[in-house]
C-alpha cells in the first residue's frame, strides 16, 4: 500500500464511521442480555368454586416459573362496602387470603384485577353494578337485552359504565380498596379492553366529546386512586390505546373508535398489558404477524407485558419479537386463559409451557 492509498483509505475508514456514527441504528435482531422477567398467568375467578381450584393449582403454575399471578374477581368477592354489588357465589375473604399465604410461599407477585368502565355485561346477563344502579349506564335503556349494533356498525358487545357520572367513582374505589386490602397487594389491574360503548349519543354527560378524551378521564380516575391515594401500581389492558388502522391489528385488539389518543393523555407509569393472538393480520400485509405496539408503548415511556392466548405459535412469535426489542421495559410475558382453571389443567396449558421455556432460557433461570 503507498502512503497516498493508505491516506485515502484512512480518509473513507473516517467517513465511513462518521456515516456510521450518524446513521440510525438498525433494528435489533437479538435478544437483549440475560435479565430478570415476568412469567405472567392470568386466571378468572368468578366464584368460591373457582377460586378453590386455583389454589390446588397455585403449585403447578410455581412450578412453570409463574412469578406473577392476575386473578380477575371482578363482582364475585364478598365486598363489606357494597354488599349489593356481589355476585351469585362471592368468594370469601378466608379464601381470598389462602391464595395470599400460597402465593407468598411459592415467591408469586399477586394482583387482583377488577374490569373497569366496558366489560359490565357478559352475553344477556347485565353485572351488578348496572342492574343496581342503571343510572350509572352509558347507555340507559339502550340495547334490550344486550343486542342489537353498537354505534360503530358491530354486533352489540358489553356495556359500559358513564365515565363522567359523579357517582361511579366513589362506589368504585370502594371496591378497588377492598380488593387491594384483602389481596394485600401492591398493584392493581382495572381491565379497561374493549371498550366499545364510550361517549354514547344518549349520554346527557359523555355526548358529543371525543372517546379519547372520555378514555383518558376514565383512566386517570383510577389512577388517582390506585397510585397517588393508595400508592400502588396500576395495570391496564393495553387495546384502546393503539391504532387500529396505523397498527393494522383491526378493531378489537387496537382501537377503531377514536379511543387511542389517549395514550398522550395519562401517566407512564401505567403497565400496559399488551394482548395479541393472531398469527397474521390483514391490515398489516405481512405473512407473520408484527406486534408494533410493543415498540409504541416503550418509546412512549410505558412499561409494557405482552399478553398472548392459546395459540402456541403466536406465543412464541410474540414472545421473539419482544425479547428483540432491547428494553428494561419489556418486562417479560403474561398467559391468559380467559377462563377459570380445572383441576389438573395448569400443568398441560401448551401455551404456558411454550411461554415458560422461552422466557426462563431468556432470564436466564432453570
Ligand atoms: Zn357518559
Amino acid at each position: 500500500m503507498t502512503k497516498r492509498t493508505r491516506v485515502f483509505g484512512l480518509s473513507l475508514m473516517a467517513v465511513i464511521w462518521l456515516f456510521s456514527s450518524c446513521a440510525p441504528r438498525p433494528a435489533a435482531t437479538v435478544p437483549a442480555a440475560k435479565r430478570p422477567l415476568v412469567l405472567g398467568f392470568h386466571v378468572l375467578c368468578e366464584s368460591s368454586k373457582a377460586a378453590e381450584v386455583l389454589i390446588g393449582e397455585i403449585p403447578s403454575l410455581a412450578r412453570q416459573g409463574v412469578n406473577l399471578l392476575i386473578v380477575e374477581v371482578d363482582y364475585n368477592f364478598e365486598y363489606v362496602s357494597h354488599p349489593e354489588l356481589r355476585g351469585e357465589d362471592p368468594i370469601p375473604a378466608a379464601t381470598i387470603k389462602r391464595i395470599v399465604g400460597l402465593c407468598r410461599t411459592h415467591g408469586i407477585r399477586l394482583v387482583p384485577e377488577f374490569q373497569s368502565l366496558g366489560h359490565q355485561s357478559w352475553d344477556e346477563k347485565t353485572f351488578p353494578l348496572l342492574i343496581k344502579y342503571p343510572q350509572l349506564d352509558e347507555s340507559p335503556g339502550k340495547y334490550s337485552g344486550n343486542k342489537g349494533k353498537d354505534p360503530w356498525g358491530t354486533d352489540f358487545y358489553c356495556r359500559s359504565w358513564c365515565p363522567l357520572h359523579p357517582d361511579v367513582q366513589p362506589i368504585i374505589t370502594d371496591l378497588y380498596d377492598e380488593l387491594i386490602d384483602v389481596f394485600e397487594a401492591d398493584a392493581l389491574h382495572v381491565g379497561m379492553d374493549e371498550v366499545f360503548i364510550i361517549g354514547d349519543a344518549d349520554c346527557p354527560r359523555c355526548a358529543g366529546k371525543p372517546t379519547a378524551e372520555l378514555f383518558a378521564r376514565a383512566i386517570n380516575d383510577a389512577h388517582d386512586h390506585i397510585v397517588k391515594k393508595r400508592g400502588k401500581e396500576m395495570m391496564m389492558w393495553a387495546d384502546r390505546l393503539i391504532d387500529g388502522e396505523a397498527t393494522g391489528y383491526g378493531l378489537w385488539e387496537a382501537s377503531k373508535n377514536g379511543t387511542h389518543p389517549a395514550i398522550d393523555m395519562i401517566p407512564k407509569d401505567i403497565i400496559m398489558c399488551d394482548w395479541h393472538y393472531e398469527r397474521s393480520y390483514e391490515k398489516q400485509g405481512t405473512k407473520k404477524a408484527t406486534f408494533p405496539s410493543i415498540r409504541i408503548f416503550i418509546d412512549k415511556g410505558f412499561r409494557v407485558l405482552p399478553t398472548s392466548f392459546r395459540d402456541v405459535k403466536v406465543v412464541k412469535m410474540f414472545i421473539d419479537q419482544s425479547l428483540a426489542v432491547p428494553s428494561d421495559r419489556m418486562l417479560g410475558h403474561l398467559c391468559t386463559i380467559w377462563h377459570g382453571l380445572e383441576p389438573g389443567q395448569a400443568a398441560r396449558l401448551p401455551q404456558l409451557k411454550a411461554a415458560s421455556k422461552k422466557i426462563r432460557k431468556a432470564s436466564g433461570r432453570s
